[in-house]
């Protein structure tokens, strides 16, 4: 067992493992819990899952996007902006290599996919269902192991023919050792920061839908610090509206913060911020006549847009053949690790790669220099997507800010 790492939890251990090629998968976020399940259903592998948390306490609602659980090419390609650029840089073939594999998914895990691109769900209910699933499978039981995994643990848990795969989220465990040369914090990560932003959600008493006429006028007064509402970020379950949106504040402002506070403590500390909230959510009792449920929730994080430039392991074994852990072991990063944006549907791309991944490594007889060559290929490739896409809705973003000073946006516009 790898130092510092507590004994596996008692419900899914065993203690040995097949004699199978041993697949292990740091993080079970939602993004490791899927690629173990997929992992889990194929022959030959054994997945040995490593975890810090004991519980899933993340109540957020998320939205999983439709293309995930898309059939055609057209079905995937229904987002108006996102449809093109995936037209754009992805081969038919590709879309169809990717659909196929889709089809083979387990009816068990496909069900819950489909499920929760349906509607809202919480992200605790997700990583629940796809653990329990797992859990619940009568063959090739998974291996879990509960506490903190430290770079040296991942090397020395390696054995010939292994393979790694870091799905420990946007503060990724090896991102930074993914190649020869320095591990400094950031070393293998491109970083564009967008903006900094609050993240305010609430609950209200009513049905309320938003769109971006509604953003607008309800900011009208609202010189600075416009909240903006997320659209498919407001979701009724049939009594209470649940909204999530951002307000973009300085880096000042956002040094000033706690990481996380509620309506009380911005009202004190940020006068002018909570003005705007309540300017914003008092038009929408005026319209809808509901009441808030409860206090705001907020908390304060960096916009990131942001990818590992190595996504695998691969340098490590043309710089120094059998030198380094890495360099004999293939070295993967999936899910926040590998990209990350706010302006997109993150949990989706992650599966999406996740699939993606475990299709790979389904294939036995495909060459490790391929797989690790394919896998940089295919993230690359949805690096372009979210980048494209998130940095339009920035654009629009800006423009927004700037509807009512005519020379402030056309500042902001290249026309031709
Ligand atoms: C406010 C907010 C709202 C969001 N809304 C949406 C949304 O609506 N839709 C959407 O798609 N996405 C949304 N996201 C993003 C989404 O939550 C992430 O994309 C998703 O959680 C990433 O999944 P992951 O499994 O890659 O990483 P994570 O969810 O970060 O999981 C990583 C896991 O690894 C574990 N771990 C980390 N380090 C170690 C270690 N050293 N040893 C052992 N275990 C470790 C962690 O405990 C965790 O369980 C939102 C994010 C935020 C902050």
């Amino acid at each position: 067992m790898p130092p510092g790492i507590a004994p596996p939890s008692d419900s899914t251990t065993s203690e040995t493992l097949p004699a199978s090629r041993r697949v292990h998968v740091v993080g079970a976020g939602p993004v490791g819990l899927l690629l173990t399940a997929l992992l889990q259903s194929m022959e030959g592998f054994s997945v040995h899952l490593y975890e810090k948390r004991r519980e899933y306490s993340r109540t957020r609602m998320v939205q999983l996007a439709p293309y995930l659980v898309a059939d055609s090419v057209e079905s995937y390609r229904t987002d108006y902006i996102d449809g093109d650029n995936v037209e754009a840089i992805f081969d038919p073939q590709e879309l169809e290599e990717g659909l196929a594999f889709r089809k083979s998914i387990p009816t068990d895990l496909m069900a819950l996919l489909r499920q929760w691109a349906l509607g809202f769900c919480s992200l605790n209910a997700i990583e629940r269902a796809v653990s329990d699933l797992i859990d619940a499978r009568g063959s090739n039981a998974v291996r879990r192991t509960l506490g903190v995994v430290s770079v040296q643990d991942t090397m020395a848990m390696l054995e010939p023919e292994d393979i790694l795969i870091d799905c420990t989220g946007s503060r990724s465990l090896l991102r930074d050792h993914l190649a020869p040369g320095s591990v400094d914090e950031g070393a293998n990560t491109l970083n564009i920061r967008l903006e900094y932003a609050l993240v305010v959600t609430f609950l209200y008493g009513q049905m309320y839908a938003c769109n971006e006429y509604c953003k607008y006028y309800k900011n009208v007064e609202n010189a600075l610090y416009k909240f903006i509402p997320a659209v498919h970020r407001t979701y009724y379950d049939g009594s209470i509206t649940h909204v999530t949106g951002i307000v973009k504040i300085t880096a000042e402002d956002y040094a000033a913060m706690p990481s996380r506070f509620d309506g009380p403590w911005l009202r004190n500390n940020f006068p002018n911020v909570a003005e705007s909230m309540d300017r914003f959510i008092d038009k929408v009792k005026q319209e809808t006549h509901g009441e808030l449920l409860g206090n705001l929730e907020i908390i304060r994080i960096p916009l990131n847009l942001y990818r590992a430039r190595n996504a695998t392991s691969r340098q490590w074994r043309t710089a120094v053949p059998g030198e380094h852990p890495f360099a004999n072991t293939p070295v993967f990063l999936v899910g926040d690790s590998a990209i990350g944006s706010p302006y997109f549907q993150s949990i989706s791309l992650g599966f999406e790669c996740a699939m993606f991944l475990a299709g790979l490594i389904a294939q036995r007889d495909l060459p490790l220099r391929d797989m690790l060559d394919r896998y940089e290929l295919h993230i690359y490739k949805q690096w372009l997507r979210v980048y494209m896409r998130s940095k339009m809705i920035k654009h629009n973003k800006d423009l927004f800010e700037s509807l009512d000073d005519p020379l402030a946006l056309l500042d902001k516009l290249h026309i031709y």
